[in-house]
C-alpha cells in the first residue's frame, strides 16, 4: 500500500532532496500536502506532479497566485499560517518537517498529535521546544526520526547499543565559509561570503549559521534533547572534509563513525525507509582516493557563537527558544547588512544576559504559549539592542 506523506517546508533545499526521493518510487507514496513560501511555481509544480491532495504557502498574499496555478487540477490552494498547521492535522503516515526556523513547530506537534512519524530536520523545534516535542510525541505513539545529518549519524551509531553503555557523541562542524580566513578579517565579512558552504549546499540561513557555528550550537543542544544526553557529554571537532558526520563514544572506549557522502539524500532516505536500510542515491566513497580526513578543536576566537550551547544547556528552561529567537533577529540583521558578521554572536549574548533573569520554569515542560512568550521576548529585546547599536 502507498504510504502517505506530507512534506513542509517542500519548496526549500531539504524539502527538494525529500522530493526527489519521492519522485523516484512516484507509485509507492500517496503525498497529502506540500507547503512553501513565496516559490508559487515550484509548490505548483511539485504538487500537480506528485498529485498532493493540498498545497499552502505560508503567506496570505500568495493565496490567489497558488489559486491561478493549480486551477482546473483538482488540488486544493490554501494560505497562511495556520493553514500550514491545519495541513499538518491531514492524515499522513510520515511527515517531513523542513521549514526552516522557529516556524516549524507548530507543524510538527500537530503532525504529532495525529500519531505521524515526523522526520525532523527543522532544528529549531528541539531547540525551542524539545522536552514538549518529546513529550507530545510519547503521549501520541509517534516517532520522530532525525534528519539533521549529525543526528542521523549517531542516531545510526546507537543500532543495537545499550543506550547506557554511551560515554559521549562528537559532532563533527565543517568550519563553514571562513574557518581557515586571518582572525582580523571576520569583521569584514559580508553576506554573499557567509553564504558559501564549503561542502554542502543548503539554505542560504543554514549556510551562514554554519558560517558563525551558530547551527552547530543549536545541532549541540537538538542532540541533547534527542538522545538525552548532558551537554558534558557532547563535543565538537571541527573536519573540513565533512566525511564523517558524527561519532558515538561507548564505555569500553570504543567510536562508532558514521562515514559518507556530504549530500543530505543519506539522511532523509535514512529517515524514509527506517527500519530498513534501501539503495539511495549518495556517491559511494573511495578511501584511498580521499586518502586523509583531518579533525581540529574549534577556536572560540573564531566561533564565539559556539560556547553559547552550553550556556542554554545550563539554563534550561525558555533558554532554548531565547536564544533561537535572537539568533533568527541578529541573521535577519545580518542578510540585511544591518549589523556585522561577528556582531551576530555579541547581539545574542547580550539578549541572553538581558533575558535570562525574567526566565521561569528550567525543569518544566513548557507549553507552546510560554515558548512562544519567550520567543516574542527575545526578539523585542534584540531589536532594542540593535536598535540602540551593539
Ligand atoms: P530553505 O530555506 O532552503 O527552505 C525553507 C522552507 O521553509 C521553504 O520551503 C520555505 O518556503 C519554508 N518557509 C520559510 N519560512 C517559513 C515560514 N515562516 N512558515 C512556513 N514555511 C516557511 O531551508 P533548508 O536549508 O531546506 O532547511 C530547512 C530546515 O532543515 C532548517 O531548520 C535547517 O536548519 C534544517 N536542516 C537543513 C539542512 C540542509 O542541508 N539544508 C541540513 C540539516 C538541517
Ligand atoms: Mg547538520
Amino acid at each position: 500500500m502507498a504510504r502517505r506523506v506530507s512534506i513542509f517546508g517542500a519548496t526549500g533545499s531539504i524539502g527538494q532532496s525529500t522530493i526527489d526521493l519521492i519522485d523516484r518510487d512516484r507509485d509507492g507514496y500517496e503525498v497529502v500536502a506540500l507547503t512553501g513560501g513565496r516559490n508559487i511555481r515550484r509548490l505548483a509544480a511539485d504538487a500537480i506532479r506528485l498529485r498532493a491532495q493540498v498545497a499552502v504557502t505560508c503567506f496570505d498574499s500568495e493565496l490567489d497566485a497558488l489559486r491561478d496555478a493549480l486551477a482546473g487540477t483538482g488540488i486544493e490552494a490554501a494560505a497562511g499560517t495556520a493553514a500550514v498547521t491545519e495541513a499538518a492535522a491531514r492524515p499522513a503516515d510520515w511527515v517531513m518537517s523542513a521549514i526552516v526556523g522557529a516556524a516549524g513547530l507548530a507543524p510538527g506537534l500537530a503532525a504529532l498529535k495525529q500519531g505521524a512519524t515526523l522526520a525532523l530536520a527543522n532544528k529549531e523545534s528541539l531547540v525551542t521546544a524539545g522536552p514538549l516535542i518529546m513529550q507530545t510525541a510519547r503521549d501520541n505513539g509517534a516517532r520522530i526520526l532525525p534528519v539533521d545529518s549529525e543526528h542521523s549519524a549517531i542516531f545510526q551509531g546507537l543500532v543495537g547499543e545499550d543506550p547506557a553503555a554511551v560515554e559521549r557523541v562528537v559532532i563533527t562542524a565543517s568550519g563553514g565559509a571562513f574557518r581557515d580566513w586571518p582572525l582580523d578579517q571576520l569583521a569584514g565579512a559580508t553576506v554573499e561570503q557567509a553564504s558559501t558552504h564549503p561542502n554542502w549546499n543548503m539554505g542560504q540561513r543554514i549556510t551562514i549559521d554554519s558560517a558563525t557555528m551558530f547551527n552547530k550550537a543549536l545541532e549541540v543542544i537538538e542532540a541533547k534533547e534527542f538522545f538525552g544526553l548532558s551537554g558534558d557529554q557532547i563535543e565538537v571537532v571541527i573536519h573540513p572534509e565533512s566525511l564523517i558526520h558524527a561519532l558515538v563514544g561507548y564505555h569500553d572506549g570504543a567510536m562508532m563513525a558514521h562515514v559518507g557522502a556530504p549530500d543530505m539524500r543519506h539522511a532523509i532516505g535514512y529517515a524514509l525507509h527506517w527500519p530498513d536500510r534501501k539503495p539511495l542515491p549518495v556517491a559511494r566513497l573511495n578511501l584511498a582516493q580521499i586518502g586523509t580526513m583531518t579533525f581540529r578543536a574549534p577556536d572560540p576566537a573564531r566561533y564565539p557563537a559556539l560556547p553559547l550551547a552550553w550556556r542554554v544547556m545550563e539554563q534550561g528552561g525558555a533558554a532554548g527558544a531565547v536564544f533561537n529567537a535572537a539568533k533568527e533577529v541578529a541573521l535577519d540583521l545580518f542578510i540585511s547588512k544591518r549589523i556585522a558578521f561577528l556582531d551576530m554572536a555579541v547581539l545574542v549574548e547580550k539578549v541572553l544576559d538581558q533575558v535570562s533573569p525574567q526566565m521561569d520554569g528550567a525543569n518544566a515542560v513548557l507549553g507552546l504559549e510560554s515558548i512562544r512568550d519567550a520567543d516574542a521576548m527575545a526578539r523585542r529585546v534584540a531589536m532594542e539592542i540593535a536598535e540602540r547599536a551593539i
